[in-house]
């Protein structure tokens, strides 16, 4: 028993360093795209134009390291970077104890791996590229049914129904108010997503996606010092959607059944 307990934290651990080391190569994805840089060719500094050295491409330690700043000219790296890096980890970590080492594991940590590029391009230009979104509906739904082993019509309904509902939200928007509040994009990326959680666990992400994409507009308010305009102010919602999918794929059965206990009660 002691020794499975061991070999699932090794694994966790693994995840962890797979993780962080293909946060590395999504930082740069980002970057690449948002200052149209095409993605061939080796690492370099943004400032000096030098080629980085594999010591200065160590994951999380690097930039640590050298205090966020590049090691020939010193020009700041950005937090970014980091934080992309540490995320990546995480969640690698999180899917690895949720289903331990097999097709499943690799299947989410794919699926995922595309929504943080995705939500990082979003947070940084407010876009969300076709070229990433479309091949991740097909792809999203043979992870669900192939990967995860989710009944294709739980899938597939969950899919139509999240896309149906954003796209319903988006013309309400549209008619009532005349502004775009939810892109294209948004309900493009809420049919992959949707394929993942399945239809019963939809209200979950939903539900998710909400409350944090509320507590970030919240504490960019704070920041601001009251000096936002919350119905001007613009805020990429593809991040929070991706968040409320990754909520749902680790804990969605859970609140699931512990919201049917206690309705019971
Ligand atoms: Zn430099």
């Amino acid at each position: 028993m002691a020794h499975t307990a061991s070999l699932s934290w090794a694994f966790t651990a693994w995840a962890f360093a797979l993780g962080a080391c293909l946060g590395s190569f999504y930082g740069v994805c980002i970057d690449r795209y948002v200052h149209a840089i095409p993605l061939r060719g080796r690492s370099f500094c943004f400032g000096c134009k030098r080629t980085l050295r594999p010591l200065h491409l160590v994951p999380l330690a690097s930039w640590l390291f050298l205090k966020g700043r590049c090691a020939f000219c010193g020009s700041p790296i950005g937090f970014a970077a980091f934080f992309v890096e540490c995320v990546s980890g995480l969640a690698a970590a999180a899917l690895a104890a949720r289903y331990g080492f097999g097709p499943a594991f690799f299947a989410a940590l794919l699926f995922f791996g595309v929504l943080i590029v995705l939500s990082g391009i979003d947070a940084a230009c407010y876009i969300l590229p076709d070229a990433l979104v479309l091949p991740l509906i097909p792809a999203g739904f043979l992870i669900a049914v192939w990967g995860l082993g989710m009944p294709w019509g739980e899938s597939l309904a969950g899919g139509l129904a999240g896309a149906a509902l954003l796209l319903g939200l988006r013309q309400f928007f549209f008619m009532t108010r005349g502004v775009e509040a939810l892109g294209l994009g948004d309900v493009k990326l809420m049919v992959s997503l949707g394929f993942v959680c399945g239809l019963t666990a939809l209200p979950v992400l939903l539900l998710a996606a909400s409350l944090s994409g509320l507590a970030a507009m919240a504490c960019r308010f704070i920041k601001a010092s009251g000096r936002l305009s919350l119905r001007r102010e613009r805020i990429p919602f593809g991040p929070f959607l991706a968040f409320g999918c990754f909520v749902t794929v680790l804990w969605g059965e859970k609140i699931l059944l512990r919201g049917s206990i206690l309705e019971t009660l």
